[in-house]
């Protein structure tokens, strides 16, 4: 089919701003179809919160790094498959264990193997046995719906009709689970109260926010991916993933410009400005910023539309994080150790600032990240953005380093000898999520204010400014690698009809 627009100055039919994972899963698709792409970043490297930064030879994963989609099988194995759309593909390490939860009184592995992990939550709650199974089994359903069907965008209607006609046990499957909370299932099946805040640890390491608010399709996913796709680790270091898609998207015709920090998004007039004051013009405007930023920053002197209204009253913004990447003397690292690990002293504490701990080791997987002899540990734990403001510089670094002390002494419960084995080490907080990741406030994304109808309040691509679409983790369905691709798959599905490219 042939593509017929007008593109002014750039060349380009739509220009995404803005090259994370969901921008740029947006740009490869489009330009696999044959639409001319122009990706605008502010920053100097692509991959956003899944980018990475290099020290005295250690190189840091900057966020992600428990990485879902990679999966060969199935149809929501998205990173697999946006790199092979651009004829891209990366070499991958299995991770034999999801995470290794440290809670207050016992602590759990969570095994690739769906039994083997069964059987350990069973033998730490033995009368809940079978309420275990059938909550999980539960999710597998939901897991095996989504599996079944491509995923591309729901806003758009030819699609809809195909893929009910092709798998409507699937989509009627689905559907039911829409509204749906991962509460509404535990409350079902398990009485336990610690197994009960077990499962909503296991919401709140991805969602931020306990079983109650968060989604069962998004469980779904995750809760059985593991143990089907499993979790991945690109060798090299996450930021592969966005390179590679930066390849395939030029190799497909496309085009990437480097710090080029949009500042106005003007799509009444198909057009952006950037911070230079150069405009550039395209027939449609994607912008991978947070929707508060799109809304609130590039779009601030028209009027908030009153569906953006209604979702900001509906969701708000998730804290960011304290961040303390390390390099330490390898000594200290057991080779049997998992990769990723969880900790919580105190079960009040868990949605606290600076309360649960997330740890990743990502050198276990590839140990070339680091020099020899070393590894990284890179730690993070949320906090707001208000316990960082309105400090002098001189303070501000007092407040990082005594916060990464504190964090590194609570570590040392799961990895001693840790503060005396530190080589490298470079804190972050949510002013540098904010500066570095162009989010406001250093939000992760967006959690529902009060408990939501599943996932049907999140918005979709579409925006309610003509040629104005958005994609990435304030829009459907939210938060995560995975999850910002299958935006990007449906981002650039419904651009694609717009321009009139149904394939
Ligand atoms: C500490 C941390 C740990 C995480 N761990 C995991 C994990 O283990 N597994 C997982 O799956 N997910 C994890 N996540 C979440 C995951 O990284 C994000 O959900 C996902 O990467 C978000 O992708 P995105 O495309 O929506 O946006 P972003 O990654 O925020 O990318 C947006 C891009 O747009 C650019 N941009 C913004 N505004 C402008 C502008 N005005 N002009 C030009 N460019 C602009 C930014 O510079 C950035 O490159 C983690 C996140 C963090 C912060």
């Amino acid at each position: 089919m042939q593509v017929m627009m007008d593109s002014q100055g750039t060349g380009a039919d739509v220009i995404v701003v803005g090259a994370g994972i969901g921008g740029l899963v947006t740009a490869t698709q489009l330009a696999a179809k044959g639409i001319r792409v122009l990706v605008l970043e502010k920053y100097l490297i692509p991959g956003g919160s899944a980018g990475y930064f290099e020290r005295e030879g250690y190189r840091f994963d900057v966020g992600a790094s428990m990485i879902f989609g990679f999966g060969d099988r199935g149809t929501t194995n998205l990173l697999t498959r946006a790199l092979q759309a651009v004829d891209e593909s990366l070499e991958t390490i299995a991770d034999p264990v999801q995470v290794h939860y440290h809670l207050p009184g016992w602590d759990i592995a969570v095994d690739r193997d769906y039994e083997t992990f069964l059987a350990k939550l069973g033998d730490r709650f033995p009368q809940e046995r079978e309420g275990i199974r059938r909550f999980y089994d539960e999710c597998w359903r939901v897991f095996r719906c989504l599996n079944a069907i491509e995923l591309l965008s729901l806003e758009e209607w030819r699609y809809l009709v195909r893929v009910f006609f092709q798998s409507p046990l699937a989509c009627l499957g689905l559907a039911r689970y829409l509204p749906v909370n991962v509460g509404d299932v535990a409350r079902r099946y398990l009485r336990d109260p610690e197994l009960r805040r077990f499962i909503d640890m296991e919401c709140y390491i991805w969602s931020v926010v306990p079983a109650d608010r968060t989604p069962m399709i998004n469980a779904g996913m995750v809760f059985s991916d593991r143990h089907y796709g499993g979790i991945n680790y690109p060798r090299g270091g996450v930021g592969r993933i966005a390179e590679a898609l930066v390849r395939g998207l030029l190799k497909k015709g496309g085009q990437i410009r480097y710090g080029a920090h949009v500042t106005r998004l003007i799509p009444e007039q198909n057009s952006v400005e950037l911070a230079t004051g150069e405009v550039l013009t395209a027939q449609r405007i994607v912008t991978n910023a947070t929707r508060w930023d799109t809304f609130e920053r590039l779009r601030k002197s028209a009027p908030l539309p009153n569906a953006e209204a209604r979702w900001q009253q509906r969701y708000a913004k998730s804290p960011s994080f304290l961040s303390v990447h390390l390099g330490v003397d390898a000594q200290i690292i057991p080779k049997e150790l998992a990769c990723h690990h969880v900790l919580l002293e105190d079960w009040q504490r868990m949605e606290a600032e600076q309360g649960t701990i997330f740890v990743s080791i990502p050198t276990l997987l590839d140990p070339d990240l680091a020099p020899p002899g070393r590894h990284i540990v890179h730690a993070f734990t949320p906090s707001w953005l208000s316990a960082w403001q309105n400090l002098s510089p001189k303070v501000y670094e007092q407040r990082k380093e005594d916060a990464a002390a504190r964090l590194i002494e609570r570590l040392e419960a799961i990895l001693p000898g840790l503060r005396a084995a530190v080589d490298y080490q470079e804190v972050g907080t949510p002013r540098t999520h904010r500066r570095f990741l162009g989010r406001t406030e250093g939000t992760y994304g967006p959690i529902p204010r009060t408990r939501p109808w599943g996932l049907l309040g999140m918005p979709f691509n579409r925006t309610a400014v003509p040629n104005l679409f958005c994609v990435g983790d304030s829009t459907f369905p939210g938060q995560g690698l995975n999850a910002v691709a299958f935006s990007g798959f449906a981002c650039a599905h419904l651009v694609a009809t717009t321009l009139g490219v149904f394939r």
